[in-house]
């Protein structure tokens, strides 16, 4: 089991998948100088580079937290069985998600909270499984944490054009609507307080409702920054965007304030897409970041 605890609380790292996201570096990150990945190369393959094939290495997964006597999930990843035209690698996924979190002792039933850190494709697919042809809360118990603002961006009713094309085609209709139809979600607003433990804040830029989930307990801190990185070069590179973000200044400002305030308050950076060990402590160097030290979670080994 791949489990640290901090505080009160405990976090277990639940990976749907591990591998290559068919997406090379100049196309995942269009504003990040080829020479960073060179000059890099050397700690970021083969965790976050695949060299040989020119290729980003990205994991999916889930943050399964217990905090309070609750049982808590930070993003639900792609999910099963999902049309999604416009992201081939993330369609029709048939992975053991749900058998991972049995191993690590949660049936569906048990979960109380889901928390989606933004409504991307990659971060609300196990919202729902398919029941027969219709889709139904995988979690039926459990109250979903959305930001109103993406919930109200994502949604098609209200025909906004994003920056990620139709990347996110289907996803409200086949994650979202079905939770919030069964009067499952709670949409949030500025700021949640979830418990003694565990804030959400906005944290905007990535997508417009982009938020963080601040655990604080005892002496330690974390921060769960969802895409505010994708990939640990956004560390030693944080006016790096990925092609995602829907508005780049902000997505810059927003990656600084949040590593600025990992730095001084000696918090764990844990975004939802790190290979290795999964997240990081960091330095200021400069006006970039460093890496004090890695996550002390495994580092997780392609298949
Ligand atoms: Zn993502």
């Amino acid at each position: 089991m791949d489990e640290i605890v901090l505080g009160d609380v405990t976090i277990t790292r639940i990976t749907e998948y591990f591998g290559s996201v068919e997406m090379s570096p100049d196309v995942f990150f269009p504003d990040s100088p080829a020479e960073a990945w060179h000059e890099h190369e050397h700690w970021l393959a083969p965790d976050f580079l695949d060299p040989a094939s020119n290729v980003c290495v990205s994991a999916i997964q889930t943050w399964l937290l217990r905090s309070a006597g609750a049982t808590i999930l930070v993003d639900t990843g792609v999910g099963n069985h999902k049309e999604r035209p416009y992201s081939p690698v993330w369609s029709h996924l048939n992975t053991g998600f749900l058998d991972e979190l049995g191993r690590a002792g949660v049936r569906p039933q048990d979960v109380d909270l889901v928390i989606n850190t933004h409504l991307h494709v990659d971060h609300v697919g196990w919202n729902t499984r398919l029941d027969d042809r219709t889709w139904v809360p995988t979690f039926p118990n459990a109250t979903y944490l959305m930001p109103r603002l993406d919930f109200d961006f994502w949604n098609p009713a209200n025909g906004h054009q994003p920056n990620l094309g139709r990347g996110n085609q289907n996803v409200f209709e086949d994650s979202v609507a079905p939770v919030h139809e069964a009067g499952r979600t709670l949409l949030w607003e500025d700021s949640y307080r979830i418990d003694a433990n565990l804030t959400l804040d906005l944290a905007p830029g990535h997508t417009p409702g982009s938020s963080v989930l601040t655990l604080e307990s005892g002496t330690d801190r974390a921060l769960f920054v969802g895409d505010l990185l994708h990939t640990a070069l956004q560390f030693v590179e944080p006016d790096t965007n990925s092609c995602f973000c829907e508005d780049p200044v902000l997505a810059r400002a927003t990656r600084r304030r949040l590593l600025t305030r990992a730095a001084e308050e000696n918090a764990l950076v844990l975004p939802a897409h790190l290979g290795g060990h999964g997240g990081a402590e960091v330095v200021r160097e400069g006006d970039r970041f460093a890496i004090k030290q890695w996550a002390p979670f495994a580092r997780l080994r392609a298949e």
